[in-house]
């Protein structure tokens, strides 16, 4: 690095990253563990939540309470609560009696936190991390830092099909980039691939004219339908730290089984949301007859693309029929998710660390890395751990637990119950169990 280094703080722990994930970590050491020298560091100066998706009505999936904190800390001054009376809207809140906050809101409550936590440090972005001697060191944009402990927060980054990655550009996206330019779709062919959450927020966007009035809109998805996600009681079960625990007992193969039979729990589009897109479009090509000019496509995979002109051709497959269809697109945006992967800052470290055949990190007890370094130097990580946590692993539901788990570990202390009653669901066979 040419910048000098100053700053060489010995921390106990050190936040690579200050998403939610971390930042409720940020949030919980801050007003409980005080003692305890924190530092997270996140490369965005304006803090946004996935600000390239950022639309207009998009909504969490999960319940407000699901915060950085409440789960294990109700009284925190970090909760969403604590944010609303803080800007002096609480009264207003209760009253609009939203079912769900919109992504906008919580976005804005994260950026609250992250801003007020003297453990936090905005515009920082970490480049390279080794451990030598007996820490961590870590150069920073603004320094270098010494720690006993490490916490990965990096979040995921976005996966496209291999044929598309040659042709990514301003009119071949993938989603999470969508907000971060204006743009005009006005007489344009968009197609949006995927049929997740992120495809069903573009669609309605596009479908209500954000970008201008499109020739056409064509939303395909592999699923075999645009699949709600399941919202109900029992499948809520899934996110509790009972379940989680009994799920951590599973073997590997096992445990990928379930993850995959879960799918919809949480990877479907919220009822809501499809309610909303079919009332729309009733309302627009039956009721008011215009010409249609939107549609969806279930079933289909895409699997080839190339560049025609100024524009594309797309190519799928029908999943039943197994037909190939062609869709000629002067857009297209995969709405395909994400997945995980080292952060480059990590790669001096990355020999010593247990990762799948893919690259991916391998989270064993208490969201940790395996590493060959010294054992009292803990390595952990969020947002890594589907298949050894579950579906909750990626999803807001279980991180204030999760925090509370890092934190009760790191610091060798019981500072927050992390217990759970057994809920209604026996999820252990009964003879297992204690009498
Ligand atoms: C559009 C969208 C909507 C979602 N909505 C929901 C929902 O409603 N409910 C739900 O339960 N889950 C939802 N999720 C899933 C999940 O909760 C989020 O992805 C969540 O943001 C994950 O948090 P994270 O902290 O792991 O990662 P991220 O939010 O991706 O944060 C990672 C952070 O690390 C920083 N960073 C990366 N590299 C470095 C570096 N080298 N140095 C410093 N900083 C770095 C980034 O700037 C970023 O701030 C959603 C996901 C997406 C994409």
């Amino acid at each position: 690095m040419s910048e000098p280094l100053h700053d060489e703080r010995r921390l106990d722990l050190a936040g690579i990253g200050a998403g939610p994930f971390n930042l409720s970590i940020a949030a919980l050491a801050d007003s409980h563990v005080p003692s305890f020298t924190a530092q997270f560091f996140d490369r965005q100066r304006d803090y946004v939540w996935h600000g390239g998706m950022l639309l207009p009505d998009t909504h969490l999936q999960t319940g407000f309470l699901k915060d950085l904190v409440t789960g294990v800390a109700p009284t925190s001054p970090h909760s969403f609560l604590s944010y609303l009376v803080a800007h002096r809207r609480f009264y207003r809140f209760l009253n609009a009696e939203l079912s769900t906050v919109s992504r906008a809101e919580f976005s804005d409550y994260l950026r609250w936190v992250a801003e007020h936590l003297p453990n936090v440090s905005l515009g920082c972005g970490v480049r390279e991390v080794d451990f030598v001697d007996d820490h961590f060191r870590l150069v920073t944009d603004h320094g270098s830092h010494r720690a006993r402990h490490l916490c990965l927060g990096t979040g995921k980054r976005p996966w496209l099909p291999a044929f598309a990655e040659p042709l990514t550009g301003p009119r071949c996206l993938h989603a999470e980039n969508i907000a971060h330019r204006s743009r005009d779709f006005s007489r344009q062919r968009v197609v949006i691939v995927g049929g997740g959450q992120s495809g069903a927020d573009i669609f309605i966007n596009a479908l209500n004219g954000h970008w201008g009035t499109p020739a056409s809109l064509h939303w395909l998805s592999r699923r075999r339908n645009f699949q709600p996600l399941d919202e109900t009681a029992f499948t809520n079960e899934y996110f509790t730290p009972d379940y989680t625990n009994w799920f951590t007992e599973l073997d590997d193969a096992t445990r990928q089984r379930e993850v995959l039979a879960q799918k919809y729990a949480s990877d479907g589009i919220t009822p809501a949301a499809l309610l909303n897109i079919h009332q729309q479009l009733y309302h627009r090509f039956d009721v008011l007859g215009e010409p249609r000019w939107a549609h969806l496509l279930p079933h289909r995979e895409a699997v080839d693309m190339e560049s025609v002109g100024e524009g594309f051709r797309l190519w799928t497959q029908h999943g039943l029929t197994g037909d190939r269809e062609r869709f000629d697109a002067d857009v297209v945006i995969f709405a395909t998710g994400f997945q995980s992967s080292l952060p480059e800052c990590m790669a001096p470290l990355r020999e010593r660390l247990a990762l799948n055949d893919d690259g991916s990190i391998t989270v064993g007890d208490h969201f940790m890395i395996d590493w060959d370094g010294p054992s009292q130097h803990h390595l952990y990580a969020v947002n890594a751990g589907r298949t050894r946590y579950g579906i909750a692993e990626p999803q807001l539901s279980l991180m204030a637990w999760r925090s509370a788990v890092i934190l009760n570990h790191v610091t060798g202390r019981e500072v927050f119950d992390i217990g759970d009653d057994p809920g209604p669901v026996e999820w252990r066979p009964l003879e297992a169990r204690d009498p």
